[in-house]
């Protein structure tokens, strides 16, 4: 848990550009953004990858999604459209071992992703 960048930016240790925050939510811009928003949501508990969710994180994991819907709207990209995208483990190119929905708008998207 030590290793955990994004408990780190929950703490405000790590400086991060934050657009939503409730009491179990943050989220903030992506330091190395895939489109013209992309903004990561992150529970404020320690959860490595969807692997690790429990029962008990139904809840929270719907937060997550519930944060981007508000994003969305607030930032403008609601009616065009958008992506969510959670990555888990390394074949699907996870990197950063805390649980984030990847929210990512204001262009076009392919399908299937590369
Ligand atoms: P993953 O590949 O794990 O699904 O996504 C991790 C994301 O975290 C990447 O898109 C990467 O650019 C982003 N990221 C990594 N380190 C930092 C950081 O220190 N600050 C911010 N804002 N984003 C980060």
């Amino acid at each position: 848990m030590s290793d955990d960048l994004f408990l780190k930016i929950i703490s405000r240790e790590i400086p991060a550009d934050i657009v939503f925050e409730n009491d179990d939510v943050l989220a903030f811009r992506d330091v190395n953004p895939q489109a013209p928003l992309h903004v990561l949501i992150i529970p404020k508990i320690h959860i490595r990858t969807i692997n690790d969710m429990q029962q008990q994180d139904a809840e929270l994991f719907g937060k997550l999604f519930f944060a981007a819907r508000e994003i969305a709207l607030e930032q403008g990209i609601a009616k065009d459209g958008y992506r969510v995208v959670m990555n888990c483990n390394a074949a699907a190119g996870q990197t950063v071992f805390h649980v984030h929905l990847h929210l990512l708008g204001g262009r076009k998207f392919d399908w299937p992703p590369g």
